[in-house]
């Protein structure tokens, strides 16, 4: 039976279906998969070949792969006839996850001009700022979002952007003309191919310019690794072909890389039915969703996952289906994981957990499978074409268990920060090497993922990660979730502080759980401070905890859906 690394030889090495080899990309030597498409238009016009199966089922409407790509051609025309679309101009979106969404982000990609995907949580005064900053030919929003734009019209107007609503709008550009072919305006690799917002857990979110090599390359990552999952379970005893056809849930936002890429492009491109689920998360009708659509694959966020293992009707549900879960964006707790296991028993040794930034087009390194069972802390090891260091502050690579900020190289970096060079500079290092902010270490060639670099905290002498604190604390049974932060000390600098939010009807006592926590930690991570709260903490769309409101310094910017 070949070992895991054998597989990966033989998928990426010398004639392999993801033979790597080295080009030059912006300037720099870097290694790409030698078979690709030449740009996403191509993988839109290779998903005609799948013909009437099922692509999009969303509520009552059900579009097959060819019906998409004809609505996504009309849509096109429509573009360019009625609102002077153009390569390289930008066509912003602002909606909940909907079809319309989906096949407005294909037509304008395949115009060659840029998707903004602006982020359907934003307040008012948010939007106006990303309108004005992608600067867009066109605004795609839906009423609710637009109602959030006081006096929208002489606002907008202010802006000159014409707006499509979808609701009463969406159904013209539909129909413009359903017999048009796709448009054939050229293409490049490393032409912008979407601009998606950064998170904006502090100041104000940047333009992520993601070009058609990085999601290509995305692509044809999770494909690889859909392959080499299969090629590893083939041989070990007891597993189980999947049954029926592949079908994914997708409940993850369309702004945000998780929903778009790993969700709309990549389950396009894998000829993969997807069934979308609309407005805010709702663990019921989750479990309803996988239960009817026989759902296989799901890429959840943490807080979805933990929803749903702790529901008390989880076992009133079928939930047997499922066989790929993968997870991200967030750390997830090694007693989470587990859990996962428990309550979808078909996806052990199938399970995935990833890392990446929107700025890395979604991933860079991901854990999976008996590697995640054994090593449940780890981010796992760069997927094939990423190159990772660590680094430290004075920008030398450390070696092998040292902590410092990871570095990401290779096609998945984005191009730049829209319309920020100063950003983009800080950002992306001579070398195309993408900064990320994040503290980790390499062990065995493994990433072990610490907190972001801002939330460190400096304890004395000692560097105190939040996340590893917040994980013990998790781990306990009365606590539902937790934030670990830095107050102000004179003397120490900054001091441990928790916050834990119980779960239903549990009482907290703070030191019992200190003596929980100095059970596995160093004395100097037990929390001196502790707070209690009844309200589940702040987070943004993509399941991130929103550090700086939790802590009372910002006013949370979003309107939760
Ligand atoms: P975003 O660009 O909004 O997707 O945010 C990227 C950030 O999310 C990274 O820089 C990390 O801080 C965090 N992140 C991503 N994946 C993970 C993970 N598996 N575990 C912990 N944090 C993660």
């Amino acid at each position: 039976m070949p070992t895991p690394e054998e597989i990966e030889a033989q998928l990426t090495g010398p004639g392999g279906p993801f033979e790597i080899v080295d080009e030059t990309v912006l300037g720099e030597g870097v290694r790409v998969f030698k078979d690709r498409p030449p740009n996403l238009r191509a993988i839109l016009e290779a998903s005609i070949g799948h013909g009437d199966k099922d692509y999009i089922v969303c509520g009552e409407l059900r579009l097959s792969f060819a019906e998409h790509a004809r609505v996504v051609a009309s849509v096109a025309r429509a573009l360019g006839e009625r609102f002077g679309v153009e390569k390289g101009d930008r066509v912003a979106i602002l909606a909940a996850n909907c079809p319309e969404w989906v096949i407005a982000f294909w037509a304008a990609l395949s115009l060659g001009a840029i998707p903004v995907g602006l982020n359907a949580w934003w307040a008012g005064d948010e939007i106006l700022y990303g309108v004005d900053n992608c600067d867009p030919k066109l605004l795609i929003a839906d009423r609710k979002r637009l109602s959030r734009i006081d006096s929208a019209p002489a606002r907008l107007a202010g802006l000159a952007v014409p707006v499509v609503e979808i609701e009463s709008e969406f159904e013209k550009l539909w129909h413009h003309d359903l017999a048009a072919s796709l448009p054939d305006t050229p293409i490049d690799e490393d032409d912008p191919a979407t601009i998606l917002y950064t998170s904006g857990t502090t100041g104000r979110p940047k333009g992520a310019v993601n070009t058609h090599r990085n999601i290509i390359a995305l692509c044809r990552i999770q494909i690889f690794h859909g392959v080499r999952t299969m090629m590893r379970n083939a041989d070990r005893a007891g597993s189980r072909a999947p049954e029926g056809a592949p079908c994914a849930l997708v409940n993850t936002p369309l702004f945000h890389v998780s929903g778009l890429y790993a969700g709309a492009v990549t389950l396009l491109a894998s000829g993969v039915k997807t069934v979308w689920m609309t407005g805010r998360f709702d663990p019921v009708k989750t479990m309803e969703m996988i239960q009817r659509e026989r759902v296989t694959n799901w890429g959840p966020m943490g807080t979805m996952i933990y929803r749903i293992v702790n529901h008390p009707d989880v076992g009133d549900y079928d939930l047997s289906s499922l066989r790929n879960v993968g997870s991200g964006g967030a750390p997830i707790s090694p007693e989470l994981q587990e859990c996962m296991r428990e309550t979808f028993p078909n996806i052990r040794g199938q399970m995935g957990i990833g890392y990446g930034l929107t700025e890395s087009t979604a991933l860079a390194t991901l854990n999976s499978g008996p590697d995640l069972e054994r090593t449940p802390n780890s981010v796992g090891r760069p997927l094939p074409t990423v190159e990772l260091e660590i680094r430290g502050a004075d920008g030398q690579t450390l070696g092998e268990g040292i902590e410092g900020e990871v570095h990401i190289r290779g096609p998945l970096v984005m191009k730049e920060y829209w319309r920020n060079p100063e950003a983009t500079a800080q950002t992306i290092l001579p070398g195309r090497w993408l900064r990320t902010g994040d503290i980790g270490r390499l062990e065995e060639g493994r990433l072990f993922l610490n907190s972001r670099m801002r939330d460190l905290i400096l304890r004395g002498g000692e560097n105190v990660y939040p996340v590893e604190i917040e994980h013990r604390l998790e781990a306990h049974p009365d606590v539902r979730e937790a934030a670990v932060v830095g107050v102000a000390h004179p003397e120490l600098g900054q001091e441990v502080k928790a916050i834990v939010v119980p779960i239903e009807g549990a009482r907290i006592d703070t030191a019992e759980l200190g003596r929980f926590v100095a059970d596995r930690l160093a004395s100097f991570k037990v929390p001196a401070h502790w707070e209690v709260r009844s309200e589940l903490l702040p987070r943004n769309a993509a399941g991130k905890l929103l550090k700086h409101v939790l802590t009372g310094d910002a006013e949370n910017p979003f309107v939760e859906e």
